[in-house]
């Protein structure tokens, strides 16, 4: 995405919560500090994921200084070799002095908040305790550990579970919040051991068992690199494009027959599309800060 389509989509738009992260790292894009900078000047609360392994010293500094509100390092091991195994590629050292230095930044000049994302599998979960020690030595604002999640559930279940038994996936969780109210690291982990079950069975089933409607559909959309305009971030192909924001205009989709009709479905507690089957987004809101939010919009919904 160019900054000038951006720019384009924020006129459109008009959001208060931009979260600049799609499919892929978007510091390979080469004008993201310039929209940064430019949703800052308007106001706009500003979240971005990242992999750091292209945030050195002088591209951390230059982050933290665009004003940028929230950054999420986006990690799934503990270890080098863990690391290398689920990536791919050698660079767990990297990510790690990257992190730290720029939590040491960010803390020096108070901003941007900095959250580590932990997203669990099969492979990482046994050194699980070990991530809420790494969160503690790079002195992150919070931990927040989220089992992975695809759309795909039966061909992928030997990646999101393989051998794994249910008690262990539990002690693993519990021993890893136990440590983290030792250490004072913030963390949804306490959360997340009380839905064991229902995470465990998500898993096993691809059904999302939970009576939490979505309400994303209502406030929030996924516009993609190419202007796709999607219901959320979990769309992840142009199969789920309702319009483009370029070509038709964000207005005409947003308020568009198909767009309207999906909220109805949502009103209804239909979920409309397979990949919402297996999706925890509703309840994992709950969990979270923005988890009143949800609540807010419900009830505007059900008093419609
Ligand atoms: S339930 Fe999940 S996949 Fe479906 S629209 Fe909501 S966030 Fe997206």
């Amino acid at each position: 995405m160019t900054l000038k389509g951006y720019l384009q989509i924020l006129d459109q738009t008009k959001p208060f919560y931009v979260n600049l992260t799609g499919y892929g790292e978007p510091l390979l894009n080469q004008e993201i500090l310039e929209m940064i900078k430019e949703s800052k000047k308007r106001g706009i609360y500003v979240n971005m994921s990242s992999n750091f392994t292209l945030l050195s010293q002088s591209e951390a500094v230059k982050l933290a200084q665009t004003g940028i509100d929230l950054v999420k390092l986006s990690l799934d091991a503990a270890k080098a070799e863990t690391y290398r195994k689920i990536r791919g590629a050698d660079l767990f050292e990297l990510v790690v002095k990257h992190a730290s230095n720029f939590s040491e930044i960010a803390h020096r000049i108070g901003r941007p908040a900095f959250q580590m994302v932990y997203t669990l599998q099969r492979d990482n979960l046994p050194e699980i305790e070990g991530i809420v020690r790494l969160a503690k030595t790079i002195n992150v604002d919070y931990l927040f550990v989220k089992p992975l999640l695809v759309g795909n559930l039966s061909s992928n279940e030997g990646l999101l579970i393989g051998n794994l038994e249910r008690d262990t996936a539990s002690k693993h969780l519990r021993q890893a919040s136990r440590l983290s109210k030792e250490l004072k690291v913030n963390t949804n982990l306490s959360s997340l051991v009380s839905h064991v079950s229902t995470e465990w069975d998500r898993h096993v089933t691809g059904k999302y068992n939970s009576s939490s409607t979505c309400t994303l559909p209502f406030y929030s959309c996924y516009i993609s690199s190419e202007g796709g305009i999607r219901i959320c971030c979990n769309a992840d192909s142009a199969e789920y494009d309702l319009g483009n924001v370029y070509d038709d205009g964000f207005q005409n989709v947003w308020n568009g027959e198909e767009y309207r009709s999906l909220r109805v479905k949502f009103r209804e507690r239909i979920r409309p599309y397979n990949i919402c089957d297996s999706c925890d987004i509703p309840s994992s809101f709950s969990a979270r800060p923005d988890g009143l939010i949800t609540k807010a919009v419900w009830s505007i919904i059900k008093s419609l």
